[in-house]
């Protein structure tokens, strides 16, 4: 069986699929506030998913994160956890949640195989909370997190992403709330992906090694080779068990060890996050339902044209106009 490997010689073991595009919340940095959805003729069903996501694990995919836009909130997507969750060379499956449905998913997702999950969070006090994500409400999500801890998946991570002069002052308390309940923690640095004017992506700009500054003035941060497969890099904290990650798309570009593609709920699947080529797999599954050897071919294509990498400028209008809900982050 073919593998995935792209002109530059990187493996393709990751898949991000996103469910859905729809989302309970409207942060500030993903979307605009008034955003609209896609009909859903246009969106994949779960068969659909399913049957990309089985193409993809025969073709030596071994992570696949289950992402959006909110993917809990996508109808019976338990049913596509499940399919995904019994592929046997599929060697993690996972997602990443808002955590606003959390705790009424929590263990239904263990038993479908997900071990580890991703919950974004991005303050602690419920005011910034709801500013920042304009619905959201802190409490569901934080006991989206407890249920989540109480269910007992292998580990959990928090993602924050950071901005200044917002939730910059929280960057600690965020982090200790991580320490104290043994929980890993990623800081993710803004990316301009579609076009926003809440605030100035330029201005609100946080980079890794700042928040490293100031983490490092209240613990030791120990650099780690650590890797959950994805582009986070670790750092260890003496006497805890957290990881402390850092995602760094602009101060320290990850893009030479990309290991990983995207297929948008359209059916799209983004070659990477920071530019436009992509191949149409929608219009292959639906002219062709049932034929894996075409879609293969769409998707070996899909390798000879992924970017070497991308070029993110937060001071210029974004190049960039999907968001990132629509992206599936
Ligand atoms: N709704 C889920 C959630 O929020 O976790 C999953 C989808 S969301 C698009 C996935 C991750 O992307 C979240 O951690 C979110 O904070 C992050 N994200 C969204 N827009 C971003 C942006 N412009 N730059 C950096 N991270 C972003
Ligand atoms: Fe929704 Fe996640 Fe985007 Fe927030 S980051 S609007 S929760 S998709």
């Amino acid at each position: 069986m073919a593998e995935l490997i792209d002109r530059f010689g990187r493996e393709v073991t990751y898949l991000r699929m996103s469910v859905t595009d729809r989302c309970d919340f409207r942060c500030v940095y993903c979307m605009s506030e008034h955003m609209t959805f896609l009909p859903r003729a246009q969106v994949l069903t779960l068969e659909e998913l399913a049957f990309i996501g089985e193409t993809f694990v025969e073709l030596g995919v071994k992570k696949i994160r289950l992402t959006g836009g909110e993917p809990l909130i996508r109808h019976n997507v338990e049913e596509l956890f499940d399919h995904l969750g019994a592929l046997p060379t599929l060697q993690e499956l996972t997602f990443t949640t808002n955590g606003s449905h959390l705790a009424q998913y929590a263990e239904r997702l263990k038993q479908a195989g997900v071990k580890r999950i991703n919950i974004s969070l991005d303050s602690l006090k419920p005011d910034l909370f709801k500013e920042l994500t304009r619905i959201g409400e802190l409490q569901q999500v934080l006991a989206g997190i407890e249920k989540a801890r109480q269910v007992g998946f292998q580990r959990i991570k928090l993602n924050a992403v950071i901005l200044s002069g917002r939730n910059s002052a929280e960057v600690l308390d965020l982090l200790r709330f991580a320490l104290d309940r043994g929980l890993d923690i990623s800081y993710i640095e803004e990316m301009p992906l579609g076009s926003i004017t809440e605030h100035n992506r330029g201005e609100a700009f946080c980079s890794s090694q700042h928040l490293r500054d100031m983490i490092g003035q209240e613990f030791e941060l120990i650099p780690t080779s650590e890797n959950s497969g994805g582009p986070s890099k670790y750092w260890r904290i003496p006497g805890y068990n957290s990881r402390v990650g850092f995602i760094s798309p602009h101060s320290e570009n990850f893009c030479s060890t990309c290991n990983r593609v995207r297929l948008t709920v359209e059916g799209r699947l983004l070659l990477c996050l920071g530019n436009e080529h992509s191949i149409d797999l929608r219009s292959v599954v639906r002219n062709h339902p049932g034929n894996k050897d075409k879609l293969i071919e769409a998707i070996m294509q899909g390798m000879s044209i992924k970017p070497e990498r991308h070029y993110f400028e937060l001071d210029n209008e974004p190049q960039i106009l999907r968001f990132m809900n629509t992206t599936g982050g």
